[in-house]
């Protein structure tokens, strides 16, 4: 077993200081029964904690690695944009390069402001569809992570169709009565809600695929569905693409499954591994931000100098590599089909371009309620072997695999041997 006395030496001290020895709860291994790597640095497809243990890394940061870690050309405009200044709050070029490759990589964003985090970009949306609807109900899915604004803290009450009950503690009820909570991948639920409260829904917000309740992509024409759906009840359909977004595609999930929603959210890759957001789309929706609208919202940092130097030359090395999202295919269907090999029906293996996730239960994963017949101590002891060996997957069942450009052959090969293994 790999050495980990400074990691349980960080660990000691941070739970004194830190909530759960953390600052988002995921990286606590809490789910998993160990304690959390510390990381010393990472480059490419690998990672180093502070006990010199080197692993392939499959989280990537929960997402924005899409490069891989530290990619020289990221690195660079990063370090030139830091000698010209911090920040300024006040407008910069790269801002408006920002917002026009967006305009052009996703051409639903036709006006986009940005913000420092996915949360802040959802949280945002659903401010500007609220104004632009004059209607105060959403609807979000169950198992669906919107980031953690109190509107979207939200469970299902026991009678779904009028309740919905805060998700953490310290979120009045109040601010989640507005929140409509429908099941993924079944319509009959959208449709109830919708003929429930007609002339009440501002928006729904979906990840288009789902990779927060583990990796459930969408149904046939499911997306379609909620595309018409809405325009029939003058909604606005919001996509979080904040994981999906250049990553199943360089125009996101609404590219790869040709559906145009009114509003997007990006996070993740966009800030190349600082922290951005954005929100935008529609024209005469985005107008409705201030100051040209009535919708408040701001930030000291957004449109940060460096965040966005990072974000953008990320984004135009996947411009430039047109083969990229070909390859990462392969790479993590290579490994999706391996464990299927293995592994047979003992589990069940969700693949979308480079999201998957091997979600420890005989049934189809579909949605949030066949998520949830996963064994977690089966992932838990099957995460302590990957660990063991090398390989640093996410500490909970129901986060998604992240491949990236960085893992070669030899990454890809070594993983398959190590989980063939444990299958
Ligand atoms: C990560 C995530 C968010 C929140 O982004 P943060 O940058 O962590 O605030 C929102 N939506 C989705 C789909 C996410 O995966």
């Amino acid at each position: 077993m790999a050495a980990e006395e400074r990691s349980k030496a960080f660990y000691e001290r941070a739970v004194k200081r830190l909530p759960g020895g953390v600052n988002s709860p995921v990286r606590a291994y809490q789910a998993v029964g160990r304690t959390p790597r510390f990381i010393q640095s990472a480059k490419g497809a690998h990672i180093t904690d502070v006990d010199g243990n080197e692993m392939i890394d499959y989280v990537c940061s929960w997402g924005p690695g899409i490069l891989g870690h530290a990619n020289p050309k990221v690195v660079e405009k990063v370090k030139a944009a830091c000698d010209e200044g911090l920040t300024f709050g006040a407008p910069t070029e790269r801002e408006v390069e920002m917002a026009e490759l967006l305009a052009e990589l996703v051409p639903s964003m036709e006006v986009s402001r940005l913000v420092s985090s996915g949360t802040e970009a959802t949280m945002s949306a659903i401010r500007v569809a609220r104004g632009f609807t004059r209607r105060d109900k959403i609807i979000k899915f169950r198992g669906c992570y919107h980031g953690h604004s109190d509107g979207l803290l939200v469970k299902a009450g026991s009678a779904a169709l009028t309740t919905s009950v805060p998700d953490s503690a310290g979120v009045p009820a109040d601010y989640t009565k507005n929140t409509l909570v429908a099941e993924y991948n079944n319509k009959e639920s959208v449709k109830a809600l919708f003929e429930a409260n007609p002339k009440e829904i501002a928006a729904i917000i979906v990840e288009p695929v789902a990779a927060n309740m583990g990796v459930v992509p969408p149904k046939d024409d499911f997306l379609a569905f909620l595309r018409e759906i809405t325009t029939q009840y003058g909604a606005l359909l919001i996509f979080d693409e904040v994981i999906t977004g250049f990553r199943l595609a360089l125009g996101g999930a609404q590219e790869y499954f040709g559906i145009k929603p009114d509003l997007s959210t990006f996070g993740k890759i966009i800030g190349g591994g600082m922290p951005v957001g954005a929100y935008g789309g529609r024209e005469d929706i985005m107008r409705m931000v201030s100051p040209d609208g009535p919708v408040y919202q701001a930030g000291t940092l957004s449109g940060n100098p460096i965040a966005t130097a990072a974000g953008l030359s990320t984004l135009r090395i996947l411009k430039e590599d047109t083969s990229i999202y070909e390859r990462l295919e392969k790479k993590t269907a290579k490994i999706a089909d391996a464990v299927r090999q293995a592994a047979g029906n003992k589990v069940c293996v969700n693949q979308i371009g480079s999201l998957m996730s091997i979600f420890f239960t005989g049934e189809e994963v579909v949605d949030f309620d066949s998520a949830m017949t996963a064994d977690v101590k089966a992932y838990a002891a099957y995460f302590g072997h990957m660990l063991d060996h090398g390989i640093y997957v996410a500490p909970s069942q129901f986060e998604a695999m992240f491949v990236s450009d960085a893992h070669t052959e030899e990454d890809i090969t070594k993983t398959i041997a190590v989980m063939q293994q444990w299958f």
